[in-house]
């Protein structure tokens, strides 16, 4: 099908394939071919709720989000697109004692990395938001910095530069197949044939663990549904609304144009590709809305949808190089920060590729990880 022998097959048009092959061309390097089995950033990327924050515990994650929040400062110079980064905020609540130290630590360890986070008691919280249910909540922490961006908008405006840059972009085409030899790289068979190449990026999401196995790699990622739910026109809360996350039950807010944005991670359901809309579910999240957010029984869904995580299991990504096979790379598993790090992971993956070493530590998103874990984990084998 190609014209050419690309250095670089990438796997997945999503913000992960889509940022690589950005920063690839940003380094000079034309010779890529990005494969996507169905449009550009249709399924979770375009299915994502947009969420950017430097509210996490591992500082690996912090400094991605750092980066691409940088990324997007100058996005608008850099691609000629507007996108509207709300820097509403993220405001994290807990009731449980256990949650709330562990809050309290996570803190911490922002704060050693410049991130602005507060610690609000139940009456500051309640004092800034009044519509909020304070009662038991141990108290929450709020960042202002973070927000969220149209992941759509972001993720086609990098593509088109990129198109624009010289690289092939291959809708609805298939990888079928991983082609080795030797240990190495040799090629994908696809839908509309054989394309040799020496390096693949594995960016395909949640069936990256699909993609791994056609190498013969058993990648531990795994699809999970995840629901969203938005409101009509609902004018009761005032805005900006930040991004609001029950922590104990997972429940989560925002604003969504002249609507309410909600979703609940459901702990219970298995893996699966599955993601259509369980109407049972959507009960069991406007529940966990009105506890937390009374009001919101004056808002009337006006519709929902389903997309996946990909989950590893410390929920971390893996990225880099896969050892046991030369030129097989992989960024997925992003389970729910993906969108956010996406930008970022195709700067250091760029540099993976290309001078075979990066700035940034990898060594937490390793793959071989898992097999250390493996190892301190079993205590008595028979
Ligand atoms: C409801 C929901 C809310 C979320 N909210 C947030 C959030 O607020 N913030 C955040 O950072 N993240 C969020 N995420 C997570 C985020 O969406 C993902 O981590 C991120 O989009 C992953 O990007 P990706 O490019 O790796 O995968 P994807 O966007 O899924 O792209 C992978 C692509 O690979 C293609 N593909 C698969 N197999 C093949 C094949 N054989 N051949 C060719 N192409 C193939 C697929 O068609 C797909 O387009 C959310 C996810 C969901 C579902």
């Amino acid at each position: 099908m190609s014209r050419f022998d690309p250095k670089i097959i990438i796997i997945g048009g999503g913000i992960m394939g889509v940022s690589t092959a950005y920063f690839l061309a940003k380094r000079g390097q034309r010779d890529v071919f990005l494969l996507e089995r169905d449009l550009l950033a249709q399924a979770s990327t375009g299915l994502c709720v947009g969420g950017i924050r430097q509210q996490f515990s591992h500082p690996a994650n912090i400094l991605l989000s750092q980066e691409t929040i940088r990324q997007f400062r100058y996005f608008e110079k850099e691609f000629h697109t507007k996108i509207d980064f709300h820097q509403t905020g993220y405001l994290f609540l807990t009731k449980e004692h256990s949650t709330w130290e562990t809050f309290g630590e996570c803190v911490k360890i922002q704060r050693r990395y410049g991130v602005p986070v507060e610690v609000l008691s139940p009456e500051e919280v309640k004092h800034r938001w009044p519509y909020l249910e304070v009662e038991n909540l141990k108290g929450g922490i709020f960042g202002p910095e973070d927000g969220y961006v149209d992941p759509y908008d972001v993720t086609m405006a990098i593509a088109n530069k990129t198109r624009k840059m010289g690289i092939s972009i291959s809708e609805r085409t298939e990888v079928t197949d991983i082609r080795l030899e030797n240990g190495r790289i040799k090629g994908v068979e696809t839908s509309q044939g054989f394309i040799s190449s020496k390096i693949i990026v594995n960016a395909a999401g949640a069936w990256g663990g699909e993609i791994a196995r056609m190498a013969g790699i058993d990648l531990p990622v795994q699809p999970y549904r995840r629901q969203v739910f938005i409101t009509k026109a609902f004018d009761a809360i005032p805005r900006p609304v930040p991004m609001i996350i029950d922590q104990d039950t997972q429940f989560y807010i925002r604003g969504y144009a002249p609507g309410i944005l909600m979703g609940m991670t459901d702990l219970d359901e298995p893996p699966s590709f599955h993601t259509h809309v369980d109407r049972g579910f959507m009960e069991r999240v406007t529940a966990a809305a009105l506890e937390r957010v009374p009001v919101l029984e004056q808002a009337e869904i006006l519709r929902g949808w389903g997309g996946l995580y990909a989950m590893t299991p410390d929920e971390n990504p893996i990225i880099g190089e896969i050892t046991g096979i030369i030129g097989f790379f992989c960024a997925t598993g992003f389970s729910g920060h993906g969108f956010q790090h996406g930008p970022a992971v195709g700067r250091i993956l760029s540099e993976l590729i290309l001078d075979g070493t990066t700035s940034f530590n990898l060594s937490p998103f390793s793959y071989d990880r898992f097999k250390k874990c493996k190892k301190t984990t079993e205590l008595i084998t028979v």
